[in-house]
């Protein structure tokens, strides 16, 4: 028998074994491990502080999406002994495998600001939607709020779904405007980049969108503090930006025993070859989803995508093959804008969100960087997608490297400089 462990059972683990039970033969032993025995549907998240989805529109049990044949684990992932080729749980339980699959993914580390969590605030004044826990607690602060204030911010790149902060900020504006109080709302979007999105053609439409709705724009701004009595953030160069309520995106990290184990760079990523996933250094390790280094979107899309790419080379390489296959960095993003719209992006690598139609030329029916309902419902379908096509490990009739077909170079670059 070989054996293959997935570290995780999120959105690129449980692809990658569904994919990969049906290609591998009965001559292998699949184990995946979670800490957790619920599946949470993230993107949906963005919905929960808005009350347009319920919790039971996000989390499933974990086990219902493991196929026959992979053996679920349930337990915290320790450390991995990479030179003997085991994982050690909390528990003390060790696997050992012959291949190893990180997808542990990426989580929100609000310990890691100060004043963040140690100020007292802490889901009072100071709040994210990056958890479960999070969201529902915001959901509650937002039905009480009676004005003031609202800086939505995000604390350091990268950061899974890096537009969701943006979609927050659009949603919130419509949101207060249907409880016929905007007006009693100051809407403030902070940020460390220099724009309102990393690339200069999608940060130009979105930093439009902020100004069309009042919200204003503090960039280049790397907070250094929370300063929780006075309810306000402090970056390195002394600017200070107050709030009643704020809404923050803590800084993103791999999972600690990454670091534990020697797999992971300064934030616990792993580092890896950015066409095939392998790991640095290593033949029999791949790092899949938002736990690797790639320098692409922490999204389920990439995972998809990347899944797809990685399925085959991995086939390939244990079979002692060459992996000829080479993900392109691929994402493909809904960007909610508010009363009932949302733009839709789709990038990679090496070719930045441009506007035309997706994914056929004229079209679409997707628009990009164009605000429409058609893209809001492909937003709202994208959870059934995920449910019952993706995570199962289904074929989606989309290819996995990103075409140019439907999109348009603009004749006039805007201004703004890449990041
Ligand atoms: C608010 C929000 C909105 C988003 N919107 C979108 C969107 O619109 N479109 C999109 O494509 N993506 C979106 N994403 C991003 C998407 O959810 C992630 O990119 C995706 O889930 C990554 O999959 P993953 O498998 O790498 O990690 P995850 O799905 O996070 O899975 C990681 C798994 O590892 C487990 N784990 C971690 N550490 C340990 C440990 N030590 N021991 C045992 N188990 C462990 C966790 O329990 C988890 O089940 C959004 C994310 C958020 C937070």
């Amino acid at each position: 028998m070989r054996r293959l462990v997935v570290l995780g059972a999120g959105t690129a683990g449980t692809m990658v074994v569904n994919k990969l039970r049906r290609r591998l033969g009965g001559d292998w032993q699949i184990t995946v491990v979670d800490e957790s025995d619920e599946h949470h549907y993230q993107p949906g998240y963005l919905f929960l502080p808005f009350g347009s989805y319920a919790p039971t529109d996000v989390v499933k049990p974990t086990r219902r999406f493991i196929p026959d044949g992979v053996e679920l684990v349930t337990g915290e992932i320790a450390k991995v002994i990479s030179d003997d080729n085991s994982v050690l749980l909390a528990d003390g339980r060790a696997l050992a495998y012959d291949f190893l699959i990180v997808a542990t993914g990426a989580t929100p580390r609000p310990d890691q600001t100060p004043g963040m969590l140690d100020g007292g605030q802490w889901r009072e004044s100071i709040h994210d939607f990056y958890t479960f826990e999070g969201a529902l607690a915001l959901r509650e602060k937002l039905r009480k709020f009676t004005g003031g204030r609202v800086v939505v911010h995000v604390v350091e790149m990268p950061i899974k779904c890096p537009v969701a902060p943006l979609e927050f900020a659009f949603l919130a504006d419509a949101y207060f405007r249907g409880r016929d109080m905007r007006d009693q709302v100051e809407l403030v979007y902070v940020t460390p980049l220099p724009g309102a999105f990393t690339k200069p053609i999608a940060s130009a439409q979105l930093g439009g969108m902020l100004d069309e709705r009042k919200i204003a724009l503090e960039a280049d701004f790397v907070v250094e503090r929370i300063d929780a009595d006075r309810k306000a953030l402090v970056s390195y160069d002394e600017r200070e930006v107050p709030f009643d309520l704020l809404v923050t995106v803590p800084l993103n990290m791999g999972a600690d025993y990454v670091a534990r184990s020697g797999l992971g760079d300064e934030l616990n990523y792993v580092p890896v070859d950015k066409h095939t996933l392998l790991a640095t250094g290593h033949e029999n390790i791949f790092a899949v989803g938002d736990a690797s280094n790639i320098p692409a979107s922490k999204a389920g899309s990439v995972a998809h995508f990347s899944v797809e790419v990685f399925v085959e080379n991995f086939l390939a390489h244990v079979a002692g093959r060459p992996m000829t296959g080479s993900f392109d960095g691929h994402a493909n993003c809904y960007v909610e804008a508010g009363d009932g719209k949302a733009l839709l992006i789709d990038f990679n690598y090496e070719t930045e969100p441009l506007p035309g139609t997706y994914p056929l030329p004229h079209i679409g029916p997707f628009h990009l960087l164009a605000e429409t309902r058609v893209n809001h419902w492909g937003k709202l379908a994208f959870r059934w997608m995920y449910w019952h096509l993706l995570l199962p490990g289904r074929p989606i009739p989309l290819p996995a490297h990103m075409s140019m077909a439907g999109k348009t170079i603009p004749a006039k670059q805007p201004e703004r400089q890449e990041v």
